[in-house]
């Protein structure tokens, strides 16, 4: 018998990528292989220092060995995952650590920044529903705000260009000015559930909120009965030199969402709920497969605990502080530095050109930096990051930008 020749399978391949991944991201050209503390390593042994962070995820750098130390010790019992049928403690003890350290009486995690919010507004509208009646829906965001690119958070992502492809969104989600006389008159105690903030809003050019106006909307939602939610997704968690932004206003939320830093890495979110809020949902009301696993979770104990660290808070304060007037100082007549703002290691340099040829130049020079909009570059270094690695980020900035 002779054997048939097999046609060799083929598949017309009609996307423009090269690599198998949906084209969805303008990535730089280089493949990075290797981290440790503030670097990283490309695939030619090229180094870069890194103010991005992943996109403020890696607080703690590359290669931290507390993170390996409790990676190794959650995979010692073999769990990484049982679902939320089950008690599990690192979850608990996790979101007890959490409640200590907050306003919070409860926590409910997940796996990302949207998702955060997504379960943010589900919570909000079950408590406002108790609380007002089925009128009582509204969420409300502000002008430059990001809450995430899931249909209800993108409803209050402030950015017409991510949403315009893909309405309808999410309804009953409305975009107001950041200005209490305008928030006075849309916030109707009979329709508005909830109000949600970034206390510095990041993806639109960190935007500092001042503190009469974030004082000034508590005051507003609590005499409304309106949930106040703030998204600490990336100003949360030290950036700010603050284990929570909000800590520097002297007011508290009733809802607080979380994730980008949280796990080390991994994926993790979490909504803090006020007793109020949580007194009200109910078994069911929501849920995730994934979410506060024992493994995610064991790493985030270990990442809390070490940014909750009032030494390394401070001093993101003061490296902080001292990286903003270093900044400052670029901003000069002539100069291609426009304005800088921000606080702790979350900084925004408004540049006359697009920031994205900013971006380019430092990654060519050895730097990794982000872009927030279009002709503003941000700097996101890990919070481990010293005085010495910030002198070099900003001799490379100071030459690029020169
Ligand atoms: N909220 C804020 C303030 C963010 O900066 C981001 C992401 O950049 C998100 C929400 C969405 O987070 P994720 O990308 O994890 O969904």
């Amino acid at each position: 018998m002779t054997a048939m020749p097999i046609a060799p399978f083929e598949r017309s391949h009609a996307t423009a990528s090269t690599d198998g991944l949906l084209p969805i991201y303008r990535r730089a050209p280089m493949e990075l292989v290797r981290g440790s503390g503030c670097e990283l390593f490309d695939r030619d042994g090229t180094s870069y220092l890194d103010f991005a962070s992943g996109i403020a995820v890696n607080a703690l750098g590359y290669n931290d060995p507390g993170i390996r130390a409790a990676m190794l010790a959650a995979m010692d019992t073999g769990l990484i995952h049982v679902s939320n049928l089950y008690h599990t403690a690192p979850g608990a003890e996790l979101a007890t650590a959490l409640v200590a350290r907050s306003f919070a009486s409860a926590v409910f995690f997940c796996n990302s920044g949207a998702e955060a919010n997504e379960g943010a507004f589900k919570f909000a509208r079950r408590w406002a529903r108790a609380t007002g009646g089925p009128a009582k829906h509204e969420i409300i965001a502000l002008r430059g705000g990001f809450h995430g690119r899931l249909f209800a958070s993108l409803a209050a992502t402030d950015r017409p260009a991510y949403r315009a492809p893909f309405r309808p969104l999410a309804g009953g989600i409305g975009i107001a000015e950041r200005s209490l006389e305008d928030l006075d008159a849309l916030l109707d105690a009979e329709t508005v559930a909830a109000v949600i903030v970034e206390p510095v809003q990041g993806e639109s050019g960190v935007r500092v909120l001042e503190p009469e106006f974030l004082r000034g909307l508590r005051t507003l939602t609590r005499q409304r009965g309106i949930a106040l939610i703030f998204d600490e997704v990336q100003c949360g968690l030290g950036r700010t030199g603050y284990l929570f932004a909000h800590e520097r206003y002297g007011i508290e939320p009733d809802l607080l969402t979380l994730a980008k830093p949280l796990a080390g890495g991994l994926p993790m979110g979490a909504v803090l709920l006020g007793a109020d809020i949580a007194a009200s949902i109910q078994p069911g009301d929501h849920a995730t497969t994934f979410g506060g696993g024992p493994f995610v979770s064991s790493v985030a104990l270990h990442v809390l605990e070490r940014i909750s660290d009032p030494e390394l808070l401070a001093r993101v304060r003061e490296d902080g502080a001292w990286l903003g007037a270093q900044l400052g100082r670029m901003v000069r007549p002539g100069s291609r530095v426009r304005a800088v703002r921000g606080i702790g290691f979350m900084w925004g340099i408004d540049v006359v050109e697009p920031a994205a040829e900013v971006v380019k130049r430092a990654l060519a020079a050895g730097l990794l930096v982000c872009s927030a909009g279009e002709h503003t570059v941000r700097l996101l270094p890990p919070l481990i990051a010293d005085r010495q690695d910030l002198q070099r980020g900003l001799s490379i900035l100071a030459a690029i930008l020169a």
